[in-house]
């Protein structure tokens, strides 16, 4: 057998067919590594958004208990997303960060812990941030293109240097609360769509490191097919 038969099988393996009626990705948006900051919940709309046009993202992970849950619903529909995974889970579950940088999905930062920033010293903020930008580097090999907030809570010292840096801060447009406990898929669906009609689209905050996101994944992503939504993949430069 061929090295290239060999490498398809392998990726036919490792990479289930679409689904017939999968949601899919509709389009790869590419961002320049840049200092900027998107999301309307704290700063402008990304631009080059349509009505309608979504960009999933998944925070807190890795997480080994869900996380490859979420992989899954995402591969199975076809769809790439963006993760902004902490350091600590990134350094301790190495490969699993990597495997979903694999899958083609986009990797950024949430802090190595997930601290409340503004009540930590200027010095311990730089120090997470320090030793997450460590931490990806060591694990993915690659420079972090962008940083979401813990808690979407933003600090000065922070925001500067992140400027300086040259990484992009993303914020949010709509969500589903998946923080909050002991939600249905039907609860957690209805509050995306519900936020969804009413921001239009834009960027969404999930999180893979819970488990009723991670089950309820198959249906919010078969409810944004059922309602017109379109899955725009982000990407840096
Ligand atoms: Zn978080």
């Amino acid at each position: 057998m061929g090295l290239l038969m060999s490498l398809a099988l392998a990726a036919a393996a490792t990479q289930p067919a679409c689904a017939p009626d999968a949601l899919g990705t509709s389009r790869t948006l590419t961002l320049p590594r840049e200092a900027a900051a998107w999301g309307t919940a704290q700063h402008a709309a990304l631009p080059a958004l349509a009505p309608k046009e979504v960009v999933l993202t998944f925070d807190d992970g890795p997480r080994p208990e869900s996380t490859p849950l979420v992989l899954k619903a995402l591969a199975e529909q076809c769809v790439q997303a963006s993760f902004f995974m902490n350091g600590a889970p990134l350094q301790a579950h190495a490969e699993l960060a990597r495997r979903v940088r694999d899958a083609g999905h986009s990797v950024g930062m949430h802090g190595f812990r997930h601290e409340h920033f503004p009540q930590l010293s200027p010095a311990a903020q730089l120090a997470d941030l320090d030793a997450m930008t460590a931490a990806y580097r060591a694990v993915l090999g690659s420079e972090p293109p962008a940083w979401r907030f813990p808690f979407l809570e933003e600090t000065p010292t922070l925001l500067a240097a992140l400027r300086e840096r040259a990484i992009t801060v993303m914020s949010v447009d709509a969500g589903a609360e998946d923080w909050l406990p002991d939600q249905t898929p039907q609860m957690l669906a209805d509050k995306l769509l519900g936020q969804l009609a009413k921001s239009g689209g834009g960027i969404v905050l999930l999180h893979d490191a819970q488990d009723q996101t991670a089950r309820a994944l198959p249906f919010l992503l078969q409810q944004l097919k059922a309602n017109g939504y379109r899955v725009v993949h982000l990407r840096w430069q």
